[in-house]
Protein backbone atom coordinates (compact mmCIF):
# COMPACT_ATOMS: atom_id res chain seq x y z
CA UNK A 1 0.00 0.00 0.00
CA UNK A 2 1.49 3.83 -0.95
CA UNK A 3 2.40 4.98 2.32
CA UNK A 4 4.36 8.21 2.64
CA UNK A 5 4.26 8.40 6.67
CA UNK A 6 8.46 8.82 7.31
CA UNK A 7 9.39 6.94 10.59
CA UNK A 8 10.96 9.46 13.45
CA UNK A 9 15.22 8.72 12.17
CA UNK A 10 13.59 10.04 8.99
CA UNK A 11 11.97 12.99 10.32
CA UNK A 12 15.38 14.00 12.36
CA UNK A 13 17.63 13.13 9.19
CA UNK A 14 14.95 15.78 7.09
CA UNK A 15 15.51 18.42 9.81
CA UNK A 16 19.53 17.93 9.78
CA UNK A 17 18.90 19.18 6.10
CA UNK A 18 17.45 21.83 6.76
CA UNK A 19 19.75 23.03 9.72
CA UNK A 20 22.23 23.15 6.67
CA UNK A 21 20.54 23.91 4.48
CA UNK A 22 19.69 27.22 6.70
CA UNK A 23 23.64 27.71 6.79
CA UNK A 24 24.12 27.47 2.98
CA UNK A 25 21.44 30.05 2.62
CA UNK A 26 23.72 32.90 4.09
CA UNK A 27 25.76 31.99 1.32
CA UNK A 28 23.31 32.23 -1.22
CA UNK A 29 23.08 36.12 -2.29
CA UNK A 30 27.03 36.21 -2.47
CA UNK A 31 26.75 33.43 -5.18
CA UNK A 32 24.27 34.91 -6.75
CA UNK A 33 26.06 38.17 -7.23
CA UNK A 34 29.36 36.81 -8.20
CA UNK A 35 28.88 34.52 -10.82
CA UNK A 36 31.62 32.45 -11.73
CA UNK A 37 33.27 33.10 -8.33
CA UNK A 38 31.88 29.44 -7.19
CA UNK A 39 31.63 28.20 -4.00
CA UNK A 40 34.19 26.63 -2.19
CA UNK A 41 34.35 22.58 -1.67
CA UNK A 42 33.27 22.64 2.06
CA UNK A 43 32.36 26.45 3.36
CA UNK A 44 33.75 27.58 6.88
CA UNK A 45 30.95 25.85 8.58
CA UNK A 46 31.40 22.56 7.58
CA UNK A 47 34.00 22.21 9.92
CA UNK A 48 32.16 23.06 13.12
CA UNK A 49 28.60 21.72 11.72
CA UNK A 50 27.92 18.67 13.86
CA UNK A 51 24.48 16.61 12.19
CA UNK A 52 21.77 15.96 14.52
CA UNK A 53 21.50 12.26 13.01
CA UNK A 54 24.17 10.04 10.91
CA UNK A 55 22.94 9.28 7.79
CA UNK A 56 21.78 6.24 7.12
CA UNK A 57 23.28 4.10 4.24
CA UNK A 58 20.47 3.57 1.64
CA UNK A 59 19.50 -0.02 1.64
CA UNK A 60 18.36 -1.49 -1.68
CA UNK A 61 15.02 -3.11 0.16
CA UNK A 62 13.60 0.14 1.96
CA UNK A 63 11.50 1.03 -0.52
CA UNK A 64 11.18 3.96 1.12
CA UNK A 65 14.70 5.47 0.32
CA UNK A 66 13.71 7.06 -3.22
CA UNK A 67 11.34 8.65 -1.25
CA UNK A 68 13.78 10.44 1.86
CA UNK A 69 15.79 10.79 -1.06
CA UNK A 70 13.67 13.62 -2.64
CA UNK A 71 12.54 15.16 0.52
CA UNK A 72 16.36 15.56 1.43
CA UNK A 73 16.43 17.17 -2.13
CA UNK A 74 13.76 19.47 -1.39
CA UNK A 75 15.19 20.30 1.80
CA UNK A 76 18.46 20.97 0.56
CA UNK A 77 17.34 23.58 -1.99
CA UNK A 78 14.94 24.88 0.53
CA UNK A 79 18.57 26.68 1.77
CA UNK A 80 19.58 27.52 -1.84
CA UNK A 81 19.96 25.87 -5.36
CA UNK A 82 23.71 25.49 -5.37
CA UNK A 83 25.44 26.39 -2.24
CA UNK A 84 25.89 23.07 -0.43
CA UNK A 85 28.11 22.91 3.02
CA UNK A 86 30.04 20.37 1.61
CA UNK A 87 29.69 19.93 -2.34
CA UNK A 88 28.21 16.74 -3.55
CA UNK A 89 29.85 14.46 -5.40
CA UNK A 90 28.24 13.52 -8.84
CA UNK A 91 26.32 15.11 -11.26
CA UNK A 92 23.91 14.12 -14.03
CA UNK A 93 26.89 12.08 -15.57
CA UNK A 94 27.10 10.20 -12.55
CA UNK A 95 23.16 8.77 -12.67
CA UNK A 96 24.09 8.04 -16.45
CA UNK A 97 27.03 5.89 -15.22
CA UNK A 98 24.79 4.12 -12.58
CA UNK A 99 22.34 3.53 -14.73
CA UNK A 100 23.90 2.61 -17.86
CA UNK A 101 27.88 1.61 -16.88
CA UNK A 102 30.02 -1.94 -16.92
CA UNK A 103 30.72 -2.87 -13.18
CA UNK A 104 34.78 -2.13 -14.32
CA UNK A 105 33.26 1.39 -15.01
CA UNK A 106 31.78 1.97 -12.13
CA UNK A 107 34.45 1.08 -10.07
CA UNK A 108 36.83 3.18 -12.17
CA UNK A 109 34.89 6.35 -12.35
CA UNK A 110 32.29 6.24 -9.31
CA UNK A 111 34.47 8.74 -7.50
CA UNK A 112 34.54 11.06 -10.43
CA UNK A 113 32.18 14.14 -10.60
CA UNK A 114 30.78 13.19 -14.15
CA UNK A 115 28.72 16.18 -16.34
CA UNK A 116 26.07 15.00 -18.97
CA UNK A 117 26.53 16.33 -22.25
CA UNK A 118 23.41 15.95 -25.12
CA UNK A 119 22.18 19.62 -25.97
CA UNK A 120 24.03 21.14 -28.85
CA UNK A 121 23.46 24.51 -30.94
CA UNK A 122 21.28 21.69 -33.37
CA UNK A 123 19.83 19.55 -30.88
CA UNK A 124 18.44 20.05 -27.36
CA UNK A 125 14.37 18.77 -27.09
CA UNK A 126 15.01 16.09 -29.87
CA UNK A 127 18.37 14.41 -28.33
CA UNK A 128 17.88 11.86 -31.24
CA UNK A 129 19.86 14.75 -33.33
CA UNK A 130 22.91 14.43 -31.91
CA UNK A 131 25.57 15.04 -34.34
CA UNK A 132 28.46 14.65 -31.96
CA UNK A 133 30.52 12.09 -33.83
CA UNK A 134 32.36 9.08 -32.33
CA UNK A 135 34.60 7.22 -35.00
CA UNK A 136 36.35 3.67 -34.27
CA UNK A 137 39.69 4.02 -35.18
CA UNK A 138 40.29 -0.25 -35.05
CA UNK A 139 44.10 0.14 -35.44
CA UNK A 140 45.01 2.06 -31.93
CA UNK A 141 41.57 0.71 -30.36
CA UNK A 142 40.15 4.17 -29.58
CA UNK A 143 37.11 6.76 -30.41
CA UNK A 144 37.92 9.59 -32.06
CA UNK A 145 35.54 12.72 -31.36
CA UNK A 146 34.31 15.55 -33.05
CA UNK A 147 31.04 18.13 -32.22
CA UNK A 148 30.46 21.14 -29.61
CA UNK A 149 28.33 20.41 -26.92
CA UNK A 150 26.41 23.67 -24.96
CA UNK A 151 24.28 24.40 -21.91
CA UNK A 152 26.72 21.85 -19.89
CA UNK A 153 25.41 21.58 -16.03
CA UNK A 154 28.64 21.46 -13.99
CA UNK A 155 30.87 21.68 -17.23
CA UNK A 156 33.75 23.71 -15.69
CA UNK A 157 33.60 21.92 -12.38
CA UNK A 158 33.79 18.24 -13.12
CA UNK A 159 36.13 15.52 -13.18
CA UNK A 160 34.68 14.45 -16.60
CA UNK A 161 31.80 14.36 -18.64
CA UNK A 162 29.59 11.41 -20.39
CA UNK A 163 28.49 13.09 -23.69
CA UNK A 164 26.28 11.14 -26.00
CA UNK A 165 27.64 10.95 -29.91
CA UNK A 166 26.82 9.46 -32.86
CA UNK A 167 28.48 6.41 -34.35
CA UNK A 168 26.41 6.32 -37.51
CA UNK A 169 24.52 9.26 -38.19
CA UNK A 170 22.61 7.33 -41.10
CA UNK A 171 20.80 5.09 -38.34
CA UNK A 172 19.19 7.74 -35.92
CA UNK A 173 18.66 7.23 -32.24
CA UNK A 174 20.01 3.76 -32.61
CA UNK A 175 23.50 5.02 -33.45
CA UNK A 176 24.12 7.09 -30.51
CA UNK A 177 25.98 6.23 -27.54
CA UNK A 178 27.57 7.70 -25.04
CA UNK A 179 31.22 7.92 -24.06
CA UNK A 180 33.11 8.97 -20.55
CA UNK A 181 35.61 11.76 -21.63
CA UNK A 182 37.85 12.94 -18.83
CA UNK A 183 39.00 16.38 -18.44
CA UNK A 184 42.60 17.52 -19.41
CA UNK A 185 42.06 14.89 -22.45
CA UNK A 186 43.73 16.52 -25.53
CA UNK A 187 41.29 17.67 -27.91
CA UNK A 188 38.71 18.48 -25.04
CA UNK A 189 38.11 21.87 -24.16
CA UNK A 190 35.70 23.73 -22.22
CA UNK A 191 35.21 27.02 -24.31
CA UNK A 192 32.73 29.07 -22.58
CA UNK A 193 30.74 29.65 -19.00
CA UNK A 194 27.23 30.94 -19.67
CA UNK A 195 25.94 33.88 -17.35
CA UNK A 196 22.26 32.98 -16.17
CA UNK A 197 19.28 34.63 -14.98
CA UNK A 198 19.10 32.41 -12.11
CA UNK A 199 20.65 29.19 -10.39
CA UNK A 200 24.09 31.10 -10.68
CA UNK A 201 26.45 29.58 -8.77
CA UNK A 202 26.00 26.25 -10.58
CA UNK A 203 28.44 26.37 -13.45
CA UNK A 204 26.78 26.17 -17.22
CA UNK A 205 29.45 25.37 -20.23
CA UNK A 206 30.27 25.42 -23.43
CA UNK A 207 32.67 21.96 -24.70
CA UNK A 208 34.42 21.37 -27.65
CA UNK A 209 35.49 18.50 -28.99
CA UNK A 210 38.39 18.21 -31.44
CA UNK A 211 39.48 14.69 -33.03
CA UNK A 212 39.07 13.99 -29.35
CA UNK A 213 40.57 10.57 -28.87
CA UNK A 214 39.64 8.06 -26.29
CA UNK A 215 40.06 4.48 -24.76
CA UNK A 216 37.82 2.08 -26.80
CA UNK A 217 36.27 1.28 -23.32
CA UNK A 218 35.68 4.39 -22.26
CA UNK A 219 31.58 3.44 -24.35
CA UNK A 220 29.09 3.61 -21.66
CA UNK A 221 27.68 0.11 -21.21
CA UNK A 222 30.53 -0.93 -23.65
CA UNK A 223 27.98 -2.15 -26.42
CA UNK A 224 29.35 -0.74 -29.76
CA UNK A 225 26.24 -2.48 -32.07
CA UNK A 226 23.87 -0.58 -33.44
CA UNK A 227 20.94 -2.01 -33.38
CA UNK A 228 17.64 -0.98 -34.78
CA UNK A 229 15.49 -2.54 -32.41
CA UNK A 230 14.81 -1.02 -28.99
CA UNK A 231 18.02 1.42 -29.36
CA UNK A 232 20.29 -0.75 -26.57
CA UNK A 233 22.39 2.34 -25.26
CA UNK A 234 20.08 5.43 -26.00
CA UNK A 235 17.53 3.60 -23.84
CA UNK A 236 19.21 2.97 -21.35
CA UNK A 237 20.48 6.43 -21.36
CA UNK A 238 17.42 7.87 -20.96
CA UNK A 239 16.04 5.57 -18.41
CA UNK A 240 18.10 7.76 -15.95
CA UNK A 241 15.56 10.72 -16.63
CA UNK A 242 13.17 8.54 -14.56
CA UNK A 243 14.58 9.23 -11.57
CA UNK A 244 16.21 12.79 -12.34
CA UNK A 245 13.31 14.53 -13.94
CA UNK A 246 11.63 13.63 -9.95
CA UNK A 247 15.00 15.26 -8.76
CA UNK A 248 14.64 18.44 -10.99
CA UNK A 249 10.79 19.08 -9.92
CA UNK A 250 11.70 18.08 -6.19
CA UNK A 251 14.98 21.24 -6.32
CA UNK A 252 12.11 23.55 -7.24
CA UNK A 253 9.95 22.72 -5.54
CA UNK A 254 12.83 23.23 -2.33
CA UNK A 255 12.63 26.63 -3.68
CA UNK A 256 9.20 26.69 -3.88
CA UNK A 257 9.07 25.92 -0.51
CA UNK A 258 11.32 28.67 0.95
CA UNK A 259 9.63 31.34 -1.31
CA UNK A 260 6.01 29.88 0.87
CA UNK A 261 7.45 30.01 4.07
CA UNK A 262 8.99 33.46 4.02
CA UNK A 263 5.98 34.86 2.68
CA UNK A 264 3.95 33.07 5.59
CA UNK A 265 6.42 34.58 8.03
CA UNK A 266 6.01 38.37 6.31
CA UNK A 267 2.02 37.85 6.33
CA UNK A 268 1.71 36.50 10.05
CA UNK A 269 3.80 39.55 11.20
CA UNK A 270 1.36 42.13 9.17
CA UNK A 271 -0.96 40.57 10.98
CA UNK A 272 -3.01 38.16 9.16
CA UNK A 273 -4.30 34.50 10.54
CA UNK A 274 -3.96 31.88 7.76
CA UNK A 275 -7.00 30.22 8.97
CA UNK A 276 -7.54 27.16 7.08
CA UNK A 277 -10.85 26.52 8.35
CA UNK A 278 -12.50 29.40 7.56
CA UNK A 279 -14.89 29.61 4.16
CA UNK A 280 -13.02 31.01 1.38
CA UNK A 281 -14.88 34.45 0.56
CA UNK A 282 -14.45 35.22 4.49
CA UNK A 283 -10.58 35.17 3.68
CA UNK A 284 -8.54 38.38 3.51
CA UNK A 285 -7.56 38.68 -0.31
CA UNK A 286 -3.41 37.59 0.21
CA UNK A 287 -4.31 34.93 2.43
CA UNK A 288 -6.68 33.41 0.13
CA UNK A 289 -4.38 33.44 -2.70
CA UNK A 290 -1.57 31.87 0.12
CA UNK A 291 -3.38 28.97 0.76
CA UNK A 292 -4.03 28.42 -3.33
CA UNK A 293 -0.39 28.64 -3.73
CA UNK A 294 0.21 26.01 -0.64
CA UNK A 295 -2.25 23.86 -2.39
CA UNK A 296 -0.22 24.07 -5.74
CA UNK A 297 2.78 23.05 -3.87
CA UNK A 298 1.32 20.23 -2.01
CA UNK A 299 -0.30 18.52 -5.54
CA UNK A 300 3.32 19.24 -7.05
CA UNK A 301 5.12 17.54 -4.18
CA UNK A 302 3.01 14.40 -4.04
CA UNK A 303 3.46 13.87 -7.70
CA UNK A 304 7.10 13.53 -6.76
CA UNK A 305 6.54 11.19 -4.12
CA UNK A 306 4.51 8.97 -5.82
CA UNK A 307 6.91 8.52 -8.83
CA UNK A 308 9.59 8.35 -6.49
CA UNK A 309 8.12 5.35 -4.71
CA UNK A 310 7.47 3.41 -7.64
CA UNK A 311 10.43 3.51 -8.20
CA UNK A 312 11.58 2.06 -4.73
CA UNK A 313 8.65 -0.57 -5.90
CA UNK A 314 11.08 -1.19 -8.77
CA UNK A 315 7.66 -0.13 -10.83
CA UNK A 316 7.97 1.60 -14.46
CA UNK A 317 7.43 5.80 -13.49
CA UNK A 318 8.34 7.05 -17.10
CA UNK A 319 5.07 8.72 -17.63
CA UNK A 320 4.68 9.54 -13.39
CA UNK A 321 8.67 11.14 -13.57
CA UNK A 322 7.33 13.58 -16.55
CA UNK A 323 4.36 14.11 -14.97
CA UNK A 324 6.52 15.70 -11.73
CA UNK A 325 8.59 17.94 -14.34
CA UNK A 326 5.42 19.12 -16.20
CA UNK A 327 3.70 19.88 -13.29
CA UNK A 328 6.25 21.41 -11.19
CA UNK A 329 7.72 23.52 -14.10
CA UNK A 330 4.37 25.42 -14.26
CA UNK A 331 3.65 25.41 -10.08
CA UNK A 332 6.98 26.95 -8.79
CA UNK A 333 6.94 29.43 -11.36
CA UNK A 334 3.15 30.15 -10.17
CA UNK A 335 4.20 29.82 -6.60
CA UNK A 336 7.25 32.30 -6.72
CA UNK A 337 5.44 34.91 -8.60
CA UNK A 338 2.50 34.21 -6.33
CA UNK A 339 4.40 35.16 -3.43
CA UNK A 340 6.01 38.60 -5.01
CA UNK A 341 2.35 39.64 -5.94
CA UNK A 342 1.53 38.98 -2.17
CA UNK A 343 4.14 40.79 -1.15
CA UNK A 344 4.16 43.55 -3.36
CA UNK A 345 7.73 45.31 -3.04
CA UNK A 346 9.52 43.17 -0.55
CA UNK A 347 9.20 40.30 -3.09
CA UNK A 348 11.30 42.16 -5.65
CA UNK A 349 13.55 43.74 -3.49
CA UNK A 350 17.32 42.57 -3.59
CA UNK A 351 17.16 42.69 0.42
CA UNK A 352 15.54 39.57 0.37
CA UNK A 353 15.85 35.97 -1.49
CA UNK A 354 12.25 36.42 -2.74
CA UNK A 355 13.46 37.62 -5.87
CA UNK A 356 15.78 35.17 -6.52
CA UNK A 357 13.74 32.36 -5.56
CA UNK A 358 11.75 33.70 -8.83
CA UNK A 359 14.86 33.39 -11.20
CA UNK A 360 16.47 30.11 -9.59
CA UNK A 361 13.23 28.03 -9.96
CA UNK A 362 12.74 29.12 -13.47
CA UNK A 363 15.51 26.28 -15.05
CA UNK A 364 12.69 23.33 -13.37
CA UNK A 365 10.70 24.13 -16.62
CA UNK A 366 13.71 23.91 -18.97
CA UNK A 367 16.46 21.25 -18.52
CA UNK A 368 15.76 17.52 -18.56
CA UNK A 369 12.86 18.33 -20.88
CA UNK A 370 11.26 21.10 -21.35
CA UNK A 371 7.78 21.26 -19.92
CA UNK A 372 5.85 20.70 -23.51
CA UNK A 373 8.17 17.64 -24.29
CA UNK A 374 7.01 16.31 -20.80
CA UNK A 375 3.70 16.52 -21.79
CA UNK A 376 4.35 14.63 -24.80
CA UNK A 377 5.68 12.03 -22.84
CA UNK A 378 2.37 11.84 -21.12
CA UNK A 379 0.11 12.00 -23.85
CA UNK A 380 1.65 9.03 -25.42
CA UNK A 381 1.71 7.60 -22.08
CA UNK A 382 -2.26 7.92 -21.66
CA UNK A 383 -3.62 7.31 -25.31
CA UNK A 384 -0.54 4.76 -26.08
CA UNK A 385 0.56 6.36 -28.89
CA UNK A 386 4.40 5.75 -30.20
CA UNK A 387 6.91 8.16 -30.46
CA UNK A 388 6.27 8.63 -34.26
CA UNK A 389 2.20 8.84 -33.71
CA UNK A 390 2.71 12.04 -31.51
CA UNK A 391 5.97 14.14 -31.88
C1 LIG B 1 20.92 26.31 -17.16
C2 LIG B 1 20.83 25.15 -18.11
C3 LIG B 1 21.48 23.97 -17.82
C4 LIG B 1 21.43 22.91 -18.72
N1 LIG B 1 22.13 21.76 -18.43
C5 LIG B 1 22.24 20.80 -19.39
C6 LIG B 1 23.11 19.66 -19.20
O1 LIG B 1 23.72 19.49 -18.13
N2 LIG B 1 23.25 18.80 -20.23
C7 LIG B 1 22.59 18.94 -21.40
O2 LIG B 1 22.80 18.12 -22.29
N3 LIG B 1 21.74 19.98 -21.62
C8 LIG B 1 21.55 20.89 -20.63
N4 LIG B 1 20.72 21.99 -20.83
C9 LIG B 1 19.99 22.10 -22.08
C10 LIG B 1 18.51 21.80 -21.94
O3 LIG B 1 18.29 20.44 -21.66
C11 LIG B 1 17.82 22.26 -23.22
O4 LIG B 1 17.89 23.68 -23.25
C12 LIG B 1 16.39 21.80 -23.31
O5 LIG B 1 16.33 20.40 -23.47
C13 LIG B 1 15.65 22.45 -24.48
O6 LIG B 1 16.38 22.34 -25.66
P1 LIG B 1 16.66 23.64 -26.57
O7 LIG B 1 17.14 24.72 -25.67
O8 LIG B 1 17.51 23.25 -27.71
O9 LIG B 1 15.23 24.05 -27.08
P2 LIG B 1 14.47 23.53 -28.37
O10 LIG B 1 14.51 22.06 -28.46
O11 LIG B 1 15.01 24.30 -29.55
O12 LIG B 1 13.00 24.00 -28.06
C14 LIG B 1 12.60 25.36 -28.10
C15 LIG B 1 11.14 25.44 -27.63
O13 LIG B 1 10.31 24.60 -28.48
C16 LIG B 1 9.59 23.65 -27.69
N5 LIG B 1 9.51 22.37 -28.43
C17 LIG B 1 10.51 21.68 -28.99
N6 LIG B 1 10.05 20.55 -29.57
C18 LIG B 1 8.72 20.52 -29.37
C19 LIG B 1 7.66 19.60 -29.70
N7 LIG B 1 7.92 18.49 -30.36
N8 LIG B 1 6.40 19.91 -29.30
C20 LIG B 1 6.13 21.05 -28.60
N9 LIG B 1 7.09 21.96 -28.26
C21 LIG B 1 8.36 21.69 -28.63
C22 LIG B 1 10.41 23.47 -26.43
O14 LIG B 1 9.61 23.04 -25.34
C23 LIG B 1 10.96 24.89 -26.22
O15 LIG B 1 9.99 25.67 -25.56
C24 LIG B 1 20.69 23.03 -19.93
C25 LIG B 1 20.01 24.23 -20.21
C26 LIG B 1 20.06 25.27 -19.31
C27 LIG B 1 19.32 26.54 -19.66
Amino acid sequence: MIDFNLSENDEKILAGVREEALLCRKYARHYDENEHEFPPDELPEASSWKPSVKRGEPSPEDSSMPVMSMLGIMGRHWGDYSVRLRQDRGGLGNAALSASGTPEQKTRWGGEVLAMAITEPGCGSDPSRVQTSAVLDEETDEWILNGEKIFVTTGCRSTGVVVWATVDKTAGRAGIKSFLIMKGTPGFEVVHKEKKLGIRADDTATLVLRDCRIPRDQLLGGDETVKQKGSGGFRGVMKTFNMTRPAVAAMGLGIAEAALDFTREQLEEAGFEIDYAAATASLPAPVAKFIELEALFEASKLTVLRAAWLAGEARPNNMESSVTKAHAGTAVRRITQGCIDILGPMGISREHLLEKWLRDCRITDIYEGTGQIQRLIIARGLLDYTRAELK
